[in-house]
């Protein structure tokens, strides 16, 4: 990056994630229910369990999609508290915006960059962001941004995929590079798509490098927790 400007590498990777994005926005939860045979909603479960939101607390739901996470929150925070759900994609933000409202859920929400939140520092008591920071081009400014909208003493969430235990490595990759973008194809009539899942999910950082990253950004204490073997690590520090 020049001078804030964007490379044309990195504009060519944003704009590759918006174009996923909303091309999968309406079939995104039928997708994610059959691709982790419904292990998403378990994985989401433990993160929200893990968050130790109380009633009358403020949320982040960053790369919120298609609002399970925001859904969920809501229910802790009653209405006493606030939950904003965000994404970059205005696709993926209708989705979830309408599901709420379907269920009579009324939220804040807003179409924002990870990278760049429109929030005072030290505002929320617990932010998240699930299966988001995978596709941020600058992880580092993102935790960085969500550290600074974090209140002392308030806790970041990344639940994300990360890296399996060794002897699952095969299955694994014969199950994402085979049996997702067919999926993917069947389904969704897209399967570049799906063969971008299972690229983004190879070049993410490993469990530890993560946690290196969240220090490196000033989160405290931090420490992770694979779920499914680590096809999922949820990771959670602290503003100190
Ligand atoms: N959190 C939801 C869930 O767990 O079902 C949605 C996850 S979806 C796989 C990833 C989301 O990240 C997409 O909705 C995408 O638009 C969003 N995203 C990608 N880059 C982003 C960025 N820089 N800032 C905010 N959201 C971003």
């Amino acid at each position: 990056t020049h001078f804030g400007f964007k490379t044309v590498a990195e504009e060519e990777k944003a704009q590759h994630v918006a174009g996923v994005f909303s091309s999968v926005a309406q079939k995104y939860d039928v997708m994610n229910d059959l691709m982790s045979a419904g292990l998403h909603r378990l994985w989401k479960r433990f993160a929200i369990e893990l968050s130790g939101v109380r009633a009358g607390q403020r949320v982040l739901d960053v790369a919120g999609g298609t609002a399970d996470l925001s859904r969920a929150f809501l229910k802790r925070t009653g209405p006493s508290g606030e939950v904003w759900l965000t994404d970059i994609n205005n696709a993926m933000l209708t989705v979830g915006r309408d599901r709420l409202l379907d269920r009579g859920i009324l939220t804040p929400t807003a179409q924002c960059d990870a990278e760049k939140l429109p929030f005072p520092a030290n505002y929320f008591d617990c932010v998240s962001v699930a299966f988001g920071l995978r596709n941020m081009t600058h992880k580092d400014r993102a935790l960085a941004e969500m550290q600074r909208v974090l209140r002392p003493g308030g806790r970041l969430l990344v639940l994300e995929f990360s890296k399996v235990w060794g002897p699952l490595e095969k299955i694994y990759d014969l199950y994402s590079f085979k049996v997702l973008p067919w999926l993917g194809e069947k389904i969704a009539h897209d399967a570049e798509s799906y063969r971008y899942l299972a690229e983004s999910i190879r070049m993410h950082p490993d469990q530890k490098t993560l946690k290196t990253m969240m220090e490196q950004a000033g989160f405290s204490r931090v420490e992770y927790f694979n779920l499914t073997g680590g096809v999922v690590a949820l990771h959670r520090g602290y503003k100190l």
